[in-house]
């Protein structure tokens, strides 16, 4: 079992338990006094830990030794218009596992989604980082008018925009360096004319193709973390 944890982890640190950690633990898990869990809280690595109390609305557990170094995943985003629940709930998850270091949902002018639950999302997030092994949960951020993101984007971070109409990332992607990046992805309908005029004029934007086929948002999502990963990710 392996946890995120808010505290700091440091040997014979007694981490005291919520009610939903403690329920997920004790009832779903059943585990007792004595088991080992694993933990990480983003910054200090992962640690063995032991259960040192269990009770029905809390508990503690014990910080024991640290088995993993921290890893902090290579500094893109993936920025994208939300879907239908299920499938916002995918691409949130499989951005995790991928490594993405923040989730950016997006609105567009074809994005049909008004609002986002954030505190959802962002338990999708965490639990994606439990399962797959990182030390690192990706920030979920707000739902962000497009326009507003651009408005105000970071000094020094440049945009992979997917768009069918152009070049491969090979291509592309070749001769760029790592460092700040992030990836942005339409909603079903596609990006607007004006909204791809836009994007296609900014100076830290690169267009890349992800081949011959349109592929779904949430199928694209994945696809061009994956290429994006392989070219400059570690
Ligand atoms: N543009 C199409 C339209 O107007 O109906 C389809 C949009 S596609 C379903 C959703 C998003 O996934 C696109 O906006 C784009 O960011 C990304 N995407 C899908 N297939 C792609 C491809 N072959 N190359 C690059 N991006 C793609």
């Amino acid at each position: 079992i392996r946890l995120h944890v808010e505290h700091p982890l440091a040997e014979g640190q007694p981490l005291p338990l919520d009610r939903e950690q403690a329920h997920y633990l004790f009832t779903v898990m059943r585990l007792e006094p004595g088991a080992r869990v694993l933990l990480f809280n983003g910054r200090d690595g992962e640690w063995l830990a032991e259960v040192s109390e269990a009770g029905r609305r809390g508990g503690t557990l014990t910080a024991l030794a640290r088995t993993a170094p921290q890893r902090m995943p290579p500094d893109v985003w993936l920025c994208f218009a939300p879907l239908k629940k299920a499938r916002t709930d995918f691409i949130v998850e499989k951005a995790a596992e991928l490594g993405a270091a923040r989730i950016l949902p997006v609105q567009t002018d074809f994005t049909n989604a008004e609002r986002i639950r954030r505190d959802r999302l962002q338990a999708h997030a965490r639990e994606a980082a439990e399962q797959c092994g990182g030390t690192y949960v990706p920030e979920v951020a707000e739902l962000r008018p497009l326009a507003a993101l651009l408005g105000d984007w970071p000094r020094g971070r440049r945009l992979m925009f997917c768009d069918e109409s152009r070049a491969g990332p090979a291509s592309v992607l070749e001769g760029e360096s790592r460092g700040a990046w992030a990836i942005l992805i339409g909603p079903e309908g596609g990006f607007s004319q004006p909204e791809r005029a836009r994007l296609l004029a900014l100076p830290f934007a690169r267009a890349v193709s992800l081949g011959p086929r349109i592929l779904r948002a949430d199928t694209a999502a994945v696809a061009a973390l994956t290429l994006w990963q392989q070219a400059l990710g570690d």
